[in-house]
């Protein structure tokens, strides 16, 4: 019943792109945490963060949309900014081995998982 939008996100960092049809279906890599996310629960982080979300609109119509969605890739800074499972700013990471590949686990101050010591 729900139309089809895609959106573009931008913010200081990175230009990115999602599709929703209520729920969002598919996302730019860098914004893939919202994949079946509610719209309100996007635009409530979207807005959180500071980033601006406009509606596209192309004469191409779907098929421009959907390639963008694709060809969307993050300029380098944005790898440095890490995203909780949560949608929020992540500034502690797990795991983390950069020499070995190995970019970690990240979560906001909220999700950071203090009891890991045991698991691990
Ligand atoms: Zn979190």
């Amino acid at each position: 019943m729900n139309r089809v939008r895609f959106i573009r996100v931008t913010s200081d960092k990175f230009t990115a792109y999602f599709q929703t049809d209520g729920v969002i279906t598919r996302a730019s890599k860098v914004l893939g945490f919202m994949v079946g996310w509610e719209d309100a629960k996007a635009r409530s982080v979207i807005k959180r963060s500071g980033w601006k979300a406009s509606q596209i609109i192309t004469s191409e119509g779907k098929q421009e949309a959907i390639e963008a969605l694709d060809l969307a890739s993050p300029p380098s800074a944005a790898l440095e900014e890490h995203i909780c499972h949560c949608g929020k700013r992540a500034s502690f990471g797990y795991g983390v081995r950069l020499r070995k590949g190995k970019i970690g686990t990240w979560n906001c101050f909220e999700h950071r998982p203090a009891d890991q010591c045991a698991a691990a």
